[in-house]
């Protein structure tokens, strides 16, 4: 709760003082990685064969510009590179050795893989393992309470642009390879004129509804409100415990739906709003 009251504060006195809501995700987000409380960045999970693989991604809502990176190894703040992708590249989703390598070529802070280790981490990969090995099944997504603290930020600035960050290290034991929805625009992370989305959860679930975009698109299309439409997304179109989102509309409404035990998350306005929460209200 410290950590997210922390990042929250930060995102908040940034908009604020009149920082971009592109900006503002970017620095939450890279708070966020760096602290190990969260699967990303440092404390993100371990894949299969004990390493850490990061997806991130950011999108500018104003302009439709984004940016994203997937299975990237030695990146230290990989929501960093993404935009880095989305500005000095032509492309959306740059991945593995060649986003190492672009990393490189824009002299983005590398560190060694395990840099990201901690230790509770690798305690839920033994645990993950062992179940497998138990019940033969050989992968899947982990279930496991633990598995999940995926980072994102939603931010609507004073001049009302929309913006969405989300960095990864996706899920436990994944196998190596895997990509969930984090990296992959209009599934985990999305931003237009109308709302700006950061889902976590199973990421398979995510890809499969094109989660953060349907939200857009039910608002856009239906005409329905925000929280209408991530309700619809989170509470019937997907299972119960996939997950869930954070939300914003250029209204300024903040929504954050989950089908989870629970969901860290924090809320803040410019009317003096500062939630943060864990469990339902
Ligand atoms: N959505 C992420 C993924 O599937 C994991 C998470 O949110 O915990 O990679």
């Amino acid at each position: 709760e410290a950590a997210i009251g922390k990042a929250l504060q930060l995102g908040r006195d940034r908009l604020a003082a009149g920082d971009s809501a592109l900006d503002v995700c970017e620095a939450v987000v890279r708070v966020l990685e760096d602290d190990p409380h969260f699967n990303a960045g440092v404390g993100a999970v371990f894949n299969e064969k004990g390493e850490h693989e990061l997806d991130a991604s950011i999108m500018d809502g104003s302009t439709m510009q984004c940016g994203a990176v997937a299975g990237v190894r030695t990146v230290k703040n990989p929501v960093s590179l993404a935009r880095l992708v989305m500005t000095k590249t032509s492309h959306v989703l740059l991945m593995g050795d060649g986003a190492e390598q672009f990393a490189t070529l824009q002299n983005v802070e590398r560190v060694p893989n395990t840099h990201f280790d901690t230790e509770h981490r690798r305690q839920i990969l033994e645990e993950v393992l062992q179940e497998r090995a138990r019940t033969g099944r050989l992968d899947g997504p982990a279930q496991q309470a633990g598995a999940y603290g995926t980072v994102g930020c939603v931010a609507r600035d004073r001049q009302g642009r929309l913006a969405a960050a989300t960095s990864t290290g996706g899920l436990t034991g994944k196998r190596w390879g895997r990509v969930g929805d984090t990296p992959v625009i209009g599934a985990g992370n999305y931003a237009d004129g109308a709302v700006a989305v950061s889902c976590t959860g199973t990421g398979e679930q995510f890809l499969r509804h094109a989660v953060a975009h349907s939200i857009s698109a039910r608002v856009q299309l239906a005409g329905e409100t925000l929280a209408q439409a991530a309700d619809a997304l989170v509470r019937r179109t997907l299972k119960p415990d996939d997950g869930g989102v954070i939300a914003v509309d250029r209204a300024g409404n903040l929504v954050a739906p989950f089908n989870t035990e629970g969901m860290y998350r924090g809320l803040a306005d410019s009317n003096g709003r500062f939630v943060v929460r864990i469990f339902e209200d």
